[in-house]
C-alpha cells in the first residue's frame, strides 16, 4: 500500500538524493556566471537533441568567443556553426542564433528582455527554453518540462499527461510555485541517475513509498 504523494517530501528527499550527481546543464552554466538571458537561452538552443556532457563545453567554447548579443551578430553563421559543431542540429542551430542575435539588437538595443511572449517568438525557441530562461536568468517562477521532469513526474503518478507540453500545463495546475523552478533543476540529474529511462532504480528510490509507478515494468 503506498502512502499518499507528497510533492514537498518528495522535492526534499529528491534534493538531497542527487547531491552527489552533476548538475542539469543550464544550472551549472548559471553558476559559472553565464547566466544572462541571452546565455542561457543560447545554451538551452545548443543543449536540444544533445547530451548535457556535449552541450556545456559546446556552450562555454561559443562563449569563449562571442557572449553578448553584439559579440555574436558579428560572427558569420559559419563561425558559429562550427564553434557549434558538436551540438546536434549545428547548422539550424547556427541560424537561429544569428537572427536572435541581430533581433536582440535591431528591436531590443540588445538586451533580451525577460517576457515569454518575446522569447517564444524567437527562432527555434520552444516553452522549455523559454521557462529555463525566465527561471534561472530571469527569477521567475516558471515550470521546464524536459523528458526527464516528464517521465518521473508521470511515474510518480503526479500528473497524467501524454507530452512534455500536456505535463507543463498540468504542473502549472497543480505544482506549488516554489518548486517551479526546482522541478527541473532536481529531475533532470534525478532522472538520469535514478529514475532513468529504460531501468528506474526503483528500489534505491528515496520515494518508491509514495510512488505510484505508473508505466514502470517489474523487474
Ligand atoms: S520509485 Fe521508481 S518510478 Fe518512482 S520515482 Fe523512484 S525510480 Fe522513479
Amino acid at each position: 500500500m503506498k502512502k499518499p504523494f507528497d510533492i514537498n517530501l518528495a522535492i526534499k528527499l529528491i534534493s538531497e538524493a542527487v547531491r552527489p550527481f552533476p548538475k542539469a546543464a543550464m544550472f551549472e552554466l548559471a553558476e559559472a556566471g553565464f547566466n544572462s538571458p541571452f546565455e542561457q537561452l543560447i545554451a538551452c538552443m545548443i543543449s536540444i537533441r544533445t547530451y548535457d556532457e556535449i552541450s556545456l563545453p559546446t556552450a562555454r567554447k561559443l562563449f569563449a568567443q562571442a557572449k553578448t548579443p553584439l559579440q555574436v551578430s558579428q560572427l558569420t553563421v559559419e563561425e558559429i556553426d562550427s564553434l557549434i559543431s558538436a551540438s546536434t542540429f549545428h547548422e539550424r542551430k547556427a541560424a537561429q542564433i544569428h537572427e536572435i542575435a541581430k533581433r536582440i539588437l535591431d528591436e531590443y538595443a540588445g538586451n533580451l528582455p525577460c517576457d515569454s511572449e518575446i522569447l517564444l517568438s524567437l527562432p527555434g525557441v520552444g516553452p522549455k527554453c523559454a521557462n529555463l530562461v525566465l527561471g534561472i536568468a530571469c527569477g521567475q517562477p516558471s515550470i521546464s518540462v524536459d523528458i526527464h521532469v516528464h517521465r518521473v513526474t508521470n511515474r510518480w503518478g503526479y500528473v497524467k499527461a501524454s507530452t512534455p507540453e500536456k505535463t507543463m500545463t498540468a504542473l502549472e495546475a497543480k505544482l506549488p510555485r516554489e518548486h517551479w523552478i526546482d522541478i527541473n533543476r532536481l529531475l533532470v540529474p534525478f532522472g538520469k541517475h535514478i529514475c532513468t529511462g529504460e531501468h528506474p532504480r526503483c528500489s534505491t528510490c528515496p520515494i518508491l513509498d509514495m510512488c505510484q509507478q505508473v508505466g514502470v515494468k517489474p523487474q
